[in-house]
């Protein structure tokens, strides 16, 4: 079994005075929780105060995003090497909501998770079907689409690099990939823990189409989508499921803990 990886998203939410009160209150209830790797992704104006306030812990801190640009004339955006200065470890890229609010494309989310690797940072690579996409059977055929067209548009060596860790070692790979169905995000319908299995088989099929089988073995998959507490275990019985990517429910840190101390 692969370590598994908990991970939260807060979006637009929380200022510093939030994100403070709920490191106090998250860290005593996670301190005992050494079984799985937990990240928290605040705004980019918390990033800074959040990784202050999780200094200690195992609690890892991650962008929402990043520029596909080391530097540059490109307002608004922020670079993988001003997050690693701010003390990020993680990023998520390609999250369904830049992808159809802010056009990020397959390209883009390929650009990102490059130079998300170069400089040090773990990507955490979304992808997902909307609703529509499953109705007209064609699920597979975007999962492979934004598969092939993101992350697996890196050479064999870009993706391959393996990091080992833990104790005793393991191997993984440096991307994380999130399963992230549209219809299943802040939505309340979580999808169901075969559906959420099956999505995350035909993923590990197309890496290992990719690359390798090794690589496709050591890829850590996590499923996001309206995952709560009342709903991780059915998700989590499921052992191609290596974690969870969670909204809403990341927000509250008891929720949040209830989840990681389930993994
Ligand atoms: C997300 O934003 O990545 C997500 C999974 O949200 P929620 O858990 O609220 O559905």
């Amino acid at each position: 079994m692969r370590r598994r990886v908990i991970a939260g998203n807060w979006k637009m939410y929380k200022t510093l005075v939030d994100t403070r009160a709920f490191f106090s209150s998250f860290l005593p209830l996670v301190a005992a929780s050494k079984h799985c790797d937990i990240v928290v992704a605040p705004p980019f104006t918390a990033v800074s105060t959040a990784v202050d306030a999780a200094k200690g812990s195992s609690v890892a801190i991650a962008g929402q995003n990043l520029s596909w640009s080391k530097e540059g004339a490109f307002t608004g955006e922020v670079s993988a090497p001003m997050l690693v200065e701010a003390g990020c470890r993680y990023v998520i890229i390609g999250h369904s909501e830049r992808r159809q609010l802010f056009r990020e494309t397959d390209d883009n989310v390929a650009k990102k998770t490059l130079i998300a690797l170069e400089s040090g940072l773990t990507p955490i690579v979304c992808l997902g079907e909307t609703q529509e996409d499953r109705d007209a059977g064609l699920a597979e055929a975007v999962l492979s689409r934004q598969f092939n067209g993101g992350p697996g548009a890196l050479t064999p060596e870009e993706f391959s690099r393996i990091l080992i860790a833990y104790e005793p070692p393991e191997e993984f790979s440096r991307i994380l990939i999130a399963y992230e169905p549209v219809w299943a995000i802040g939505t309340g319908r979580t999808a169901t823990p075969e559906i959420a299995a099956e999505a995350h088989r035909m993923l590990r099929r197309c890496a290992g189409a990719k690359f390798s089988v090794r690589h496709a073995s050591a890829l850590r998959i996590l499923y996001g989508g309206s995952v709560k507490p009342d709903n991780i275990h059915g998700l989590m019985a499921q052992e191609e499921l290596d974690g969870a990517l969670v909204g809403g429910a990341s927000l509250d840190p008891k929720s949040f803990a209830a989840l990681v101390n389930f993994a």
